[in-house]
C-alpha cells in the first residue's frame, strides 16, 4: 500500500469535500459538487473509486449524480444501505473505514473513522462547535458527540464546514476567562491566513476548547447558566442549553 494523502477541496461558501488518494485511486467524502472533484482527479490522473456520504443534505450530495455517471464509484450511503455500528468498509487497497452511527443533526448521519486516526465527521462536530440538531433528538445528538469524545485524542477531525472563526467568536463571547483561547485562536488565524482553512482539527484540542465537548464540566454549566439565566444541573441540560445559545448567536 502506497502512502495516502487527505486533500481539502473547498466548495461554495464554506463546504469542504475531503479527498483521499494514493496517487492512483481516490475516495471523496460528501461531494458538494462534481466540478471541483473532477478537475482535481483529471489534473492528478486519479480514478474515483468511492464516494462516502455522511448524510443526505443537499450541500453534501450535490455532486454524486454527475460523479457517478463519469466514474461509477462505489457509493457508501446510510440512506440506501443501512450501515451498522462499527461496520468495516474496505475500498480497494486503502486502509479501512469504520462506521459510527451519529444521529442528531439528521437521523441517518454517520461518521467514518479512516485508518484509525482520521475522522470524517460531516456536520456532527465542527472545530469549536457542533451541528444543529435538526431532528430535535438531543439525546441522540449528545450520545453521538460522546462517542466521538471517546476516540483516541490523537484523532484528526475533518468536519464538512469551515465555521471555526465564528465558533471561536461564540466561545469567547460566552467564556471570558482571560487568554484561555488566545493560543488556539492564534493557531486558527495562522492556518486560515496561510492554508485558507483551519481543518483538520485535533481531537485533543477540541476536548480542551470546544464547549460542546466540555458539557461535563461544571465550569461550563455556570457559563451557560449565567448566559441564559437558567439552572443547569446536568451535562445533558448544559448541551441542550448551549446548542440553544449557539442557534441564536450571530
Ligand atoms: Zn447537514
Amino acid at each position: 500500500m502506497l502512502n495516502y494523502q487527505v486533500i481539502p477541496l473547498k466548495s461554495g461558501q464554506d463546504n469542504y469535500i475531503w479527498l483521499i488518494h494514493d496517487e492512483q485511486n481516490a475516495i471523496v467524502i460528501d461531494p458538494t459538487e462534481a466540478k471541483i472533484v473532477k478537475a482535481y482527479l483529471t489534473k492528478h490522473t486519479l480514478n474515483l473509486q468511492a464516494i462516502l456520504l455522511t448524510h443526505g443534505h443537499a450541500d453534501h450530495i450535490g455532486g454524486v449524480k454527475e460523479l457517478n455517471l463519469s466514474y461509477q464509484p462505489e457509493i457508501i450511503d446510510n440512506f440506501k444501505q443501512q450501515l451498522f455500528e462499527s461496520q468495516i468498509i474496505q475500498i480497494g487497497t486503502f486502509p479501512v473505514f469504520q462506521v459510527m452511527l451519529t444521529p442528531g443533526h439528521t437521523a441517518e448521519h454517520v461518521v467514518y473513522l479512516f485508518d484509525m486516526k482520521h475522522l470524517f465527521c460531516g456536520d456532527v462536530l465542527f472545530s469549536m462547535g457542533c451541528g444543529r440538531v435538526f431532528t430535535n433528538d438531543f439525546d441522540s445528538a449528545y450520545a453521538s458527540l460522546s462517542k466521538i469524545k471517546a476516540l483516541a485524542t490523537f484523532t484528526l477531525c475533518y468536519p464538512a464546514h469551515e465555521y471555526t472563526a465564528n465558533n471561536l467568536r461564540f466561545t469567547s463571547a460566552l467564556d471570558k476567562t482571560p487568554d484561555y483561547y488566545t493560543q488556539f485562536a492564534k493557531f486558527v488565524v495562522m492556518k486560515l491566513s496561510s492554508l485558507q482553512n483551519s481543518l483538520p482539527t485535533l481531537l485533543s484540542d477540541e476536548l480542551q476548547y470546544n464547549l460542546f465537548l466540555r458539557c461535563h464540566d461544571p465550569l461550563v454549566w455556570s457559563l451557560v447558566a449565567a448566559a441564559l439565566d437558567e439552572i443547569i444541573d446536568s451535562e445533558f441540560n448544559c448541551f441542550v442549553a448551549l446548542r440553544k445559545l449557539r442557534n441564536n448567536f450571530s
